[in-house]
């Protein structure tokens, strides 16, 4: 199970499409598709990967920067596609070929990655995150997420990679010219986490063997890489450069965690 290290990289994050990469040996992952087919066959080849070599497909909520590709994928590829019940909800039977429920306190393992879903306040009708393992090394995602749960905490303590959301600056969002509804609904407990806030919860996790720390999901008008590395960095007491960010266009390119 050892043989390659987890490896990870982003084909794209913020709201205008999301797509993760979690490779392990030959399985490789993609947690959410907010691209079209030919946006996301140009991202994979920027990686070095095309349709054939995906594994699996796994989706964290219904909005339409996580699953708007993912039917049209899906019927291209008839790879399996996880997400929960009541995601899957907001898709037509036929749209997925391959459509696996899952069970977000359920543990599951797809050939050499081993997934853990948790569940996660949300504006959405059953979102869930995932922490991923080789049964060595762990890896945390978080986006889309309004406030951290001690649950949250618990699930990503210790990860030796986090892929976690700055949405916003709150001074930047509080300002902007957004409409009152959509800055509350933003800011707000099942909105998205702010620098602040991911900020404070990573000073309430063990950090001790974190290897990889990638912001994501970044509001392009409420926030600046800047900013993020500066509140990211305050907050483990790293260098500003050493928090890494999955941007809108250009994603993040691969990362081994060793
Ligand atoms: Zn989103
Ligand atoms: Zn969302």
């Amino acid at each position: 199970m050892h043989k390659g290290p987890l490896s990870f990289a982003s084909l794209g994050s913020g709201s205008r499409g999301n797509a993760t990469l979690i490779r392990k040996n030959g399985t490789c992952i993609l947690v959410d598709c907010g691209f079209s087919m030919v946006q996301l066959q140009r991202r994979l080849a920027g990686l070095g990967l095309a349709l054939d070599d995906l594994s699996a497909i796994l989706v964290t909520h219904e909005h339409g920067d996580h699953i708007r590709g993912v039917a049209a994928l899906a019927r291209k590829t008839s790879i399996p596609v996880w997400m929960t019940p009541g995601t899957a909800m907001h898709l037509k039977p036929a749209e997925i070929p391959v459509l696996q429920l899952l069970n977000c306190h359920q543990s599951l393992t797809i050939d050499d990655i081993h997934i853990q879903p948790y569940p996660v306040p949300h504006d959405a009708r059953e979102p869930c995150q995932y922490v991923f393992s080789d049964g060595n090394r762990r890896l945390g995602l978080l986006t889309d997420t309004g406030s951290p749960t001690q649950h949250i905490l618990s699930v990503l303590s210790r990860c030796d990679a986090l892929i976690i959301e700055c949405n916003h600056d709150e001074e930047m969002l509080a300002n902007s010219s957004y409409p009152e509804s959509v800055k509350a609904r933003i800011g707000g407990s099942l909105g998205h986490l702010s620098n602040r806030q991911t900020a404070e919860l990573l000073n309430h996790i063990d950090c001790s063997k974190l290897q990889h720390l990638v912001a994501a999901h970044l509001s392009e008008q409420n926030n600046t890489v800047e900013r993020v590395r500066q509140t990211l960095s305050r907050a483990l007491g790293c260098s500003p450069d050493w928090v890494s960010i999955a941007l809108q266009d250009e994603g993040l390119a691969w990362r081994d965690i060793s």
